[in-house]
């Protein structure tokens, strides 16, 4: 094993194994460093990837993992924990080692923060969801609450109702008075019971959800809850390396062209890490298109060179 790669890879999920297998059928020397925490970790199945609809998320990474290798890219099971520029990339890993590259990757996706509600992060991938077009179908037709958090809830509990008729927004931490007088329209529009009061806990029967308990005492008969996680961008190498970022609400990511190309020439952004909206299919898209754009700037980067002399 070498320590210095044309490409490395941090972060192993779909953005990150896409772009390596791109890299590695371009015979570049490429490594993948990857904790093994991708976010949709707590899902069963993985929803909406055409040809892989239904499939579990870690048959899925076990896969990409095994299709990688045929091509010669190096795995290692590892988490970076800094990085530096000297002429190409140092990325130091929590192992002690310390790998180099003239381009690098970054793919860590990000963290879904919750919200403090006991038994939300136990049942989060079950019956509590963030995402109707990842679970909407497995839970159609059933009682839906949604759980608000900031008013942009609204908008989460009109699109359930594509779902389900039978939807109730909890306010929990947000006033009656925050909504606007549209917001109150299109709930009542839409068939959406809108229940004022914090929201204490689940009631859980048969490991199922079977309804939500508000601090006043009352019990609301539902089957799914969905909430809205805050979005934590794993953007600490982004940082380390002087990329720009832009706030967004859903927090802080690096500006990039439609390749992935941040502001810091040869690091790059892809999937989760790159912006909060990204599906599996959109993060290996994602990885793709940085991993084939990596291979024309090496080639060209290199015929350049020898031009020169
Ligand atoms: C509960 C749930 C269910 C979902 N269901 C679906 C679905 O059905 N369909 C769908 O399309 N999308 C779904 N999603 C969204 C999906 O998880 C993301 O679109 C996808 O994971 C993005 O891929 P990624 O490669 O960008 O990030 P990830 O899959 O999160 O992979 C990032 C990888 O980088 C690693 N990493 C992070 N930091 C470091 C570091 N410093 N060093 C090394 N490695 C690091 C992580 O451990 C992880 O393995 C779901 C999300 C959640 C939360």
């Amino acid at each position: 094993m070498t320590d210095t790669y044309e490409v490395v890879v941090v972060g192993g999920g779909a953005a990150g194994l896409s772009a390596a297998l791109v890299l590695g059928r371009a015979r570049r020397r490429t490594l993948v460093v990857d904790a093994g925490e991708p976010r949709n970790a707590p899902a069963a199945h993985m929803q909406g990837f055409l040809s892989r609809d239904g499939m579990p998320p870690a048959e899925f990474l076990a896969v990409g993992r095994e299709e990688i290798t045929r091509y010669g890219v190096e795995l290692v099971r590892d988490r970076a924990v800094g990085a530096t520029r000297d002429g190409g990339f140092a990325v130091e890993l929590a192992g002690g080692r310390t790998v180099r590259a003239r381009q690098l990757v970054v793919a860590t996706g990000l963290k879904d923060e919750l919200p403090p509600v006991p038994g939300v992060a136990e049942r989060f991938g079950r019956d509590v969801l963030h995402c109707p077009y990842c679970h909407g179908w497995e839970v159609r037709d059933q009682a839906f609450g949604v759980l608000a958090t900031t008013p942009m809830s609204v908008h989460q509990a009109l699109m359930v109702t594509q779902w389900s008729k039978d939807v109730t927004l909890f306010l929990h931490r947000v006033e009656e008075t925050e909504l606007t007088d549209d917001d109150l329209r299109r709930l009542a529009a839409a068939g959406v019971r809108v229940v004022p009061g914090a929201v204490a806990g689940l009631r859980i029967e048969d490991d199922r959800l079977t309804g939500v308990h508000l601090e006043d005492g009352s019990v609301h008969a539902r089957e799914a809850l969905f909430v809205a996680p805050r979005p934590v961008p794993q953007n600490a190498l982004f940082r380390a390396l002087g990329a720009e970022l832009a706030e967004t609400p859903f927090g802080a990511y690096p500006v990039i062209d439609e390749l992935g190309r941040t502001t810091v020439p040869g690091l790059w952004a892809a999937g989760n890490a790159s912006g909060f909206a990204e599906q599996v299919v959109n993060a290996a898209s994602r990885g793709y298109r940085a991993g084939a754009a990596i291979n024309g700037e090496l080639l060209f980067a290199d015929l350049d060179a020898t031009v020169r002399v």
